[in-house]
Order: C-alpha cells, then sequence, then structure tokens
C-alpha cells in the first residue's frame, strides 16, 4: 500500500538510510504516516553494506535475552519480508536458509537458557518457534561440511542452529528502497544532518547543509554516527564505531552449505560459490579503511577452518564501521525529554539479525500501539535539561 503524499513537513523524517533507517521508513509508511528518508551517502552505503547478512547474533546465547529478544523476532520477520519483497521491482535478497554452525559450542545451561529466552520471544510469530538446534558430533561434523579442516572439525563438534538464514546485504538494500521509492516515502540522498532542532521540549526538525527539514516526528538512525548529533540535543548516547573489516573470495558453489562460526570470526558461503570471511573487531575511530595485518589474519583463519579457501584469490577486500553500543543492546524508543524524537540505533554486530523487530518495536511506541516486545531494555537515555537547542546551534555559528 502507498503511503500519503509527503508535504513540506512530513509525518516523520528519518535520519540515516543504512538498514534500520530503511526498515524503520517501511513500518512508518505502512502504519500510514508521510516519511521522508535522508542520507548524507547513497542508502545503505555504510555499514549496511558492509555487513555479512546472517540473520543471526554469531555465537546468540552469548548475548543478553534483550537482543535474543529482537533477534528472535526478526527471525521470522524478514521470512515475511522476503516474501513481501519477492513481489516487489527486485534485486531479490536471496534470503537462503543455509543453517549456521557453531564449532566447539555444546547444549550447556547457557544455551539452554538462550533457546527458551528465543521461543518465549517468538511465541505467536510462528506455530514452531523453534530456531532448528541441535548437537552435532565431530562425524556427523565432517559429513556436514566435509570441504572443513577434517582434524579442526572432528575436534571440536559443536552446535548446529537449522533454520538460521542468510541474505545478501546489498540486494536487500536495493530492494527495500526500491520499495520504499514505491510507496511514496520520500528519499532524499546527499543531504547531511548537522543537529536536531529542538523547541519547547518538542523536536521541530533537522538542520541539514541544505537548510532546515522541519518534521512531526524524527526517528535518529545514523548508525555509529548516531552520538554526535544526538548531542546536539543533549542526549549523551553511548553509541561509538567499532570497525570490521571482511574479505570476499570467489570459490566452487556446493563446496559448503552452513554459515561458519568459531570463537569472533567466520565463513559465509553464498549460493554462487562467493565466500565472505569475516570480521574484525577495531577501535579505530571514525576510520573505514582496511589494514594489511587484518587481510592476512582473515586469510589465515578462512585457511585454517577450510584449506582449500588459501588457493582462492581475494577478490575484494573491505571495511565497515558498526554502531558499538553497551553489550550490543540497541537505543530503540522515545528520548525522555524530547517530544517527538525517538532513537533506533546501537545494533553493533546485528542490525541484520535484529532490525526487523527494532523497527517494528519503534514505530508501535511512535504511533502509541502496544509495544510488540517489552520496551525497558532499549530505553533511550533523557536528554539534559537546558535552554532549546535549536538557539544553542544558531548561537555558535
Ligand atoms: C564486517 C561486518 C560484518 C557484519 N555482519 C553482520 C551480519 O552478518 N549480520 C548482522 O546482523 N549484522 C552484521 N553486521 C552489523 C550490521 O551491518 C550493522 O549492525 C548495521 O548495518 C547497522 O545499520 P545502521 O543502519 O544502524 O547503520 P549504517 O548502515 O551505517 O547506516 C547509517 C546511515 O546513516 C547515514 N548518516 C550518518 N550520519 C548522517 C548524517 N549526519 N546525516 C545524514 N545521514 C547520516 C550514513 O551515511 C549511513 O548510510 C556486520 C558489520 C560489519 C562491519
Amino acid at each position: 500500500m502507498r503511503g500519503p503524499p509527503v508535504s513540506a513537513r512530513p509525518d516523520a523524517l528519518v535520519v540515516g538510510g543504512g538498514i534500520i533507517g530503511l526498515l524503520s521508513a517501511r513500518e512508518l509508511v505502512a502504519a500510514g504516516l508521510s516519511v521522508q528518508l535522508i542520507d548524507r551517502g547513497p542508502f545503505g552505503g555504510e555499514c549496511s553494506w558492509a555487513g555479512g547478512g546472517i540473520l543471526s547474533p554469531l555465537v546468540p546465547w552469548r548475548y543478553p535475552p534483550a537482543v535474543t529478544a529482537l533477534a528472535a523476532r526478526s527471525h521470522f520477520l524478514h521470512a515475511t519480508l522476503a516474501e513481501e519483497l519477492a513481489n516487489g521491482d527486485g534485486p531479490d535478497p536471496e534470503r537462503l536458509v543455509s543453517g549456521m554452525l557453531v564449532l566447539g559450542a555444546t547444549r550447556d545451561a547457557e544455551v539452554e537458557a538462550w533457546l527458551a529466552a528465543w521461543i518465549g520471544a517468538a511465541q505467536g510469530l510462528a506455530e514452531n518457534p523453534d530456531p532448528g538446534l541441535r548437537a552435532v558430533d565431530g562425524a556427523e561434523l565432517v559429513r556436514l561440511a566435509p570441504a572443513l579442516n577434517p582434524a579442526l572439525a572432528a575436534d571440536a563438534g559443536g552446535l548446529l542452529l537449522e533454520h538460521i538464514a542468510q541474505v545478501r546485504n546489498p540486494r536487500l538494500l536495493r530492494a527495500l528502497v526500491n520499495e520504499l521509492d514505491w510507496r511514496g516515502v520520500q528519499l532524499v540522498n546527499g543531504v547531511e544532518a548537522e543537529s536536531l532542532q529542538v523547541a519547547g521540549g518538542r523536536i521541530q526538525g533537522v538542520h541539514t547543509n541544505d537548510g532546515l527539514l522541519p518534521a512531526g516526528v524524527v526517528v535518529l538512525a545514523a548508525g555509529a554516527w548516531s552520538g554526535p548529533l544526538a548531542a546536539t540535543a543533549g542526549i549523551e548516547l553511548a553509541v561509538t564505531p567499532v570497525r570490521g573489516q571482511m574479505l570476499l573470495l570467489r570459490g566452487v558453489p556446493g563446496r559448503l552449505r552452513q554459515v561458519v562460526v568459531r570463537d569472533r570470526c567466520y565463513l559465509i558461503p553464498r549460493a554462487d560459490g562467493h565466500v565472505l570471511v569475516g570480521s574484525t573487531m577495531e577501535e579505530a575511530g571514525f576510520d573505514s579503511g582496511t589494514t594489511e595485518e587484518a587481510r592476512e589474519d582473515l586469510r589465515a583463519f578462512a585457511t585454517g577452518l577450510m584449506p582449500e579457501l588459501g588457493n582462492l584469490a581475494v577478490e575484494r577486500h573491505w571495511a565497515g564501521l558498526r554502531p558499538g553500543s553497551p553489550e550490543g543492546v540497541p537505543f530503540v524508543g522515545p528520548v525522555p525529554g524530547v517530544a517527538g524524537l525517538y532513537l533506533n540505533t546501537g545494533h553493533f554486530r546485528n542490525g541484520f539479525a535484529t532490525g526487523p523487530a527494532s523497527a517494528r518495536l519503534v514505530t508501535d511506541l511512535l504511533l502509541g500501539r502496544a509495544p510488540s516486545l517489552d520496551p525497558a531494555p532499549y530505553a533511550p537515555p533523557a536528554a539534559a535539561p537546558g535552554p532549546d537547542r535549536a538557539a544553542l546551534v544558531l548561537d555558535s555559528v
């Protein structure tokens, strides 16, 4: 369904067109709001383009229940999203239920607690909310993934999550942009938000390099860059950039079927034979450059896990800046002290795995609908009381 036409003052202005901003705009327009989405670069051109597209946290039981709740709900929302996008202008995001092997993991109390939390959070979204968890011993692992280093696989065993899927990020992002365009979202590239304008305790709009954009409500979804923008409204936001580097190898289709995770790194096999090798975790400020050291480390990891990858040339090497947050729990919801300002940011390593549920949640809260899950763990910090921020910003120019 198309949304209402966007006037000079849209109902909602979304700042940042990565996966989180795109999914937020999609939920808002579906709810009948007129929506404008701005990005200073191409939509999806930052962290979201750089990501691997695994639709689960890597070692999911290591995250707090607040991340599990978003991931479990998003797992099912992604299936619906893929079906809906299949009827659009494309491209096909190639959602693939490849499963995910976590090497060396055993079904211990931590895993059981995670599984119970997952199933609880996914209630009502599917008849069988089970993520397909089962233990595999070394012998089965060798049968499932014969191209893995047999010594290592046989030693390790692990846990298989059979129902975990992956997507091809650039394709999902383009499909979303095409759909939002069709639905009547006003898509604006090349406009940089400089500060949030607040007057009388209420958001008025966003100052940009192209002038003031007024809006009824603003959703801040600027990924790793959300902190400095939030600060212009007196909000101290614990979102910081965490660089991740990735390699793309061109392999042969069918040699590896599951996503394979070992410690903090992983291999993602695409249907066409490409294998992604990820990823580093670096504090490098806002520098999204690549390094020779990371290239060597990732190559060594890949070859150690699957020796034949050592024969493949690196087709591409890139980096992205994740929006890091305490324990990886994003900030989702209204900002106390600034009526009409909402955050949806800080998804760290899991923006694809958790994005659909957090976009649904921020929209629930914005519209006053019963929230789809308990919003308390994601509550943004309050804005510091002070004079109208717009005046502060304008005075300082
Ligand atoms: C190597 C790597 C692998 C990853 N793998 C996975 C994975 O397998 N699964 C998973 O779920 N997650 C993964 N992630 C994490 C995931 O990519 C992020 O959580 C997600 O992309 C964050 O989305 P975002 O929309 O918040 O940020 P971004 O994609 O960075 O989007 C923010 C947008 O805001 C715009 N912006 C910023 N400042 C301004 C401004 N002032 N004015 C206007 N626009 C602005 C930027 O241009 C950008 O387009 C990975 C990340 C990396 C780096």
